[in-house]
């Protein structure tokens, strides 16, 4: 790289407006966002990026699957497109720079290279994706364009198919728009992403950049614990068929049995919802949300199949019947090696310390990954807090890593 483009950086300045102004749409009273996939919110906000976009004269670009990019073509006819970004979606009531911080990065890394007139061999297009975070379809967007949607992913919407058709409705798509998205591979150059870490590791080594090896496989459960209603004041204890019973001990075993059979591996269970749901009813049905992550996919096969025979030993020791409906199955995803090595020859160049790390987070990276190189690159998250209000990133850190983003960007659009 020549040396008038080694010495460029993002501007740090602009890039905090636009975050700050990005944080005041959705913005709650604790200084959280709330800004769920496809809610109002959620589309002024993704109104707002691609009006920023066409005003610092980028293109503006929105797919089948509500994908908003910002574009900067090459002047070279017939060139593939290097993406860059994240999602503007937020879960509900949570952290600011989840998401946002690689979708801002992205556009500032555009605009650096545009005010100075970088010719590239690439375009770049700073994408938002839709629904990153699983509202209606967990990595919706990213696997309509990567060409992974299947029918089958939309059978099962977190909220019910009538919510989702409607979520749909109301940001001006549908069901068949989503499958117009698909993009052909050859056309995609590559993918980065710039995310906060949500974990600890860069905070306690006391490092600026974490490269991302792989990022872990995530399958997603509804464990159906069915029993019988009773009266909870006349149906002797030992006569009764509880479902909260089964729910319950299944939750306790399922800790163990994974930090005992499947150590650096984890599991959820994040939701329970009790039938009929009264304090004088013995509960006949409770359906639990499992989710569980492993780095590996024989791991995550191997877990699987330990956990749900776990559920159904807890099932029969209660007496319970035991329905199992397998919801988000997502594989690991290994990071490209030549984007992990441009990462860290910008984080030398830039005098940053780094280290190579997995990733325990879901990203749309990892759908991505099935199509073109693909990377990431990860900052500091204060005290390791994500989806969460505590959720934080010291302001230098995300310009370090927006820095990181700019010169890997150009190292591989050269
Ligand atoms: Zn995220």
């Amino acid at each position: 790289m020549n040396e008038s483009l080694s010495a460029l950086r993002v501007n740090s300045e602009r890039f905090r407006t636009n975050f700050e102004t990005l944080a005041a749409i959705g913005a709650t009273p604790d200084g959280s966002v709330h800004r769920p996939a496809l809610s109002d919110a959620h589309l002024d906000a993704r109104r707002w990026f691609v009006e920023r976009a066409k005003r610092i004269g980028l293109d503006a670009r929105v797919d089948g699957a509500g994908n908003h990019s910002a574009v900067l073509r090459c002047e070279r006819a017939g060139r593939p497109t290097l993406l860059l970004g994240a999602h503007l979606d937020s879960v509900p009531y949570r952290g600011r720079f989840d998401g946002a911080l690689g979708v801002l990065a992205a556009l500032e890394v555009l605009h650096v290279v545009k005010e100075h007139g970088i010719s590239l061999n690439t375009h770049l297009e700073a994408i938002d994706f839709t629904d990153e975070e699983g509202n209606l379809v967990s990595a919706l967007g990213s696997l309509a364009l990567s060409g992974q949607l299947e029918p089958e992913h939309l059978r099962n919407p977190r909220g019910g198919r009538d919510r989702f058709r409607k979520a749909l409705r109301h940001a001006g798509l549908s069901e068949s728009s989503l499958f117009s998205a698909g993009r052909d591979p050859a056309t995609v150059a590559g993918y980065l992403e710039l995310h906060i870490e949500q974990g600890m590791r860069l905070v306690e080594a006391d490092l600026q950049i974490g490269i991302v090896t792989s990022i872990v496989g995530i399958r997603s459960f509804r464990v159906r614990f069915i029993g019988r209603a009773d009266h909870a004041g006349t149906m002797p204890m030992g006569n009764r068929l509880d479902a909260a019973q089964g729910a319950s001990a299944f939750t306790l075993a399922a800790r163990e049995l994974v930090m005992k059979d499947f150590p650096g591996c984890v599991v959820n269970v994040g939701n329970m919802e009790f039938e009929p749901g009264a304090f004088n009813v013995v509960p006949q049905v409770v359906a639990v949300a499992l989710q569980f992550r492993a780095d590996d996919d024989d791991k995550l096969h191997e877990m699987e199949a330990a956990l749900l025979k776990q559920a159904s030993a807890e099932a029969q020791r209660f007496g319970l019947d035991l329905e199992t409906e397998p919801l988000d199955n997502v594989g690991t995803a290994r990071m490209n090696q030549n984007v992990r090595e441009a990462f860290a020859n910008a984080s030398e160049m830039l005098g940053l310390k780094h280290t190579s790390l997995p990733s325990g987070a879901g990203h749309d990276a990892q759908s991505l990954a099935q199509i073109c190189p693909t990377g990431m690159i990860s900052v500091p998250s204060v005290g390791g807090f994500s989806h969460s209000s505590k959720e934080y990133t010291e302001w230098q850190d995300c310009v370090n890593g927006a820095n990181v983003l700019l010169h890997a960007t150009l190292m591989l659009a050269q």
